[in-house]
């Protein structure tokens, strides 16, 4: 098995990124449940015939859509080794539960953040971003809303964030009973920014109307373009509102480790708490989210609860507290903190964060190769590692939409799609450290080259090129 994932590995360049699954493979997964044994060696040989070749391909240097890191080797490793200690991390006084604490110290250093930070691995930044909603409403209302509910506030309570925000904020307002019409939404400017303005225009006809502003969401990176808000001036309205200054980052908080980057953070060390996700820009295999907190007190007040058979004892292996299970929504928990762990000191954050800032150095040289192409046009600024293009011509958002499918169906790249001002786009994210300029340049090619035919004949069946016949 081994063996074979690092084959995958090495030679994926020769694979297609994706390909679609045929239907006796999907048919395959419809099977009912065995109630006898199979060689351990004969599920592997499914896993290879009918799941590995038909994966999303995001460990490809080809894969460019959505925001998908492309995991790295010792990560994986390091997965196993947790899978055989299959380690539970709600709690209890044992090592991994140190290694996790030690990810909790390094992201405080990272962050500027005070001794009593506190932190927990969550699925990813989703999870992360309720977590900081919860906390936000215990700040606002006291711990005696998790027994009455936010009801028991006479004051309807408001947060904030920009249009360009991840829609999971707008579902955490949910999840936290404020509903998402308490979200209030604050338009961007033009380089996608959260607009100051209409910030302090909106917090303060919402004090007019009676409501009680509690909670402002700033964005490092946001999802359509990877912009970043201005982290420092949203700390400085977060303070003088009195509001909690949670940071979704993602997609940035990570390019910390990244000096060219990092300087554009600044602020976010003022935030009360911050969602990362390590799986995306750091390389850590799926899944590894995390959220940091400032008041840790505050943070284990949100959580914690007690019942008699989880209760920490001062010695033997029930102690070890406080327990992770009291800083979040899961009791049985994973091993992370391992595959995070391993991957920040095998490589390091200056060599982590080199590679982010080559990933922004490819953006911009595929930035350059689209204002130079006269076929192309480039939709928005390119701040970070995204880019939002499209093939010029008649009927743009139907023509860029089947060059997406085009590229996805040839194996050669994978970029997703987005609307920019209401037009279509096609997005690119190089969030994965094997992405070379040759890539970029297939991509290119590609897009070109199914643009025109798509333009030349736009309800001719399209061609079957593979990747060989499309590069040649
Ligand atoms: C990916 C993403 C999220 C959600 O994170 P998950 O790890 O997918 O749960 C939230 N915000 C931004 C800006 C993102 O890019």
């Amino acid at each position: 098995m081994l063996d074979d994932i690092l084959n995958y590995i090495e030679a994926i360049r020769e694979r297609p990124v994706w390909q679609p699954i045929p239907d006796d493979v999907r048919a395959r997964f419809r099977a009912s449940i065995p109630r006898e044994a199979t060689e351990l060696a004969l599920v592997h040989n499914e896993f290879m015939d009918n799941i590995l070749p038909f994966a999303a391909g995001n460990a490809h240097p080809g894969f460019m859509g959505w925001v998908h890191g492309g995991g790295n080797v010792p990560g994986m490793l390091a997965e196993m080794l947790a899978a055989g200690l299959n380690a539970n991390l709600g709690g209890r006084d044992h090592a991994p539960i140190e290694v996790e604490r030690q990810l909790v110290l390094w992201m405080s250093e990272l962050f500027g953040f005070p001794p009593g930070a506190t932190g927990l691995f969550v699925t990813g930044s989703s999870s992360a971003n309720l977590l900081g909603v919860l906390i936000a409403r215990t700040r606002a209302l006291g711990v005696d809303v998790r027994k009455k509910g936010i009801s028991s506030s006479a004051q309807r309570l408001v947060a904030y964030t920009s249009a360009a925000a991840h829609r999971c904020v707008t579902q955490a307002m949910d999840f936290a009973g404020f509903g998402t019409e308490s979200l209030h939404i604050v338009p961007t400017t033009e380089s996608h920014q959260i607009d100051l303005d209409a910030l302090d225009a909106a917090i303060a006809s919402d004090r007019q109307a009676g409501f009680l502003p509690f909670l402002l969401v700033g964005t490092a990176g946001t999802v359509d373009v990877g912009a970043i808000d201005d982290l420092a001036l949203l700390a400085g309205i977060a303070r003088r509102e009195n509001l909690w200054f949670h940071v979704d980052g993602a997609i940035g908080a990570a390019a910390i480790m990244a000096p060219q980057i990092a300087p554009r953070l600044a602020g976010i060390q003022q935030a009360d708490s911050i969602a990362l996700d390590f799986h995306k820009w750091v390389q850590v295999p799926y899944d590894a989210g995390f959220i940091l907190v400032r008041d840790g007190t505050l943070h284990r007040d949100t959580f914690s609860s007690a019942a008699a058979y989880l209760r920490p004892q001062t010695r033997g292996l029930a102690g070890g507290a406080p327990w992770p299970c009291q800083f979040g929504i899961d009791l049985s928990r994973g091993f992370r903190a391992l595959k995070t762990w391993f991957t920040i000191k095998v490589y390091g954050t200056d060599a982590l964060g080199a590679m982010m800032e080559r990933t922004c150095e490819l953006a911009r040289y595929l930035e350059i190769g689209i204002i130079t192409s006269k076929e192309l046009e480039l939709l928005a600024p390119v701040s970070l590692n995204i880019v939002c293009f499209r093939y010029r011509g008649d009927e743009a958002d139907r023509l860029n939409a089947r060059i997406v499918v085009d590229l996805h169906e040839s194996g050669v790249a994978a970029p997703s799609t987005t609307t920019i001002g209401g037009r279509l786009a096609i997005r690119v994210a190089i969030f994965n450290h094997r992405t070379e300029p040759r890539d970029i340049d297939a991509l290119l090619k590609a897009v070109l080259k199914f643009g025109a035919a798509a333009a030349d004949e736009p309800n001719a069946a399209r061609a079957r090129l593979t990747p060989d016949a499309l590069l040649a």
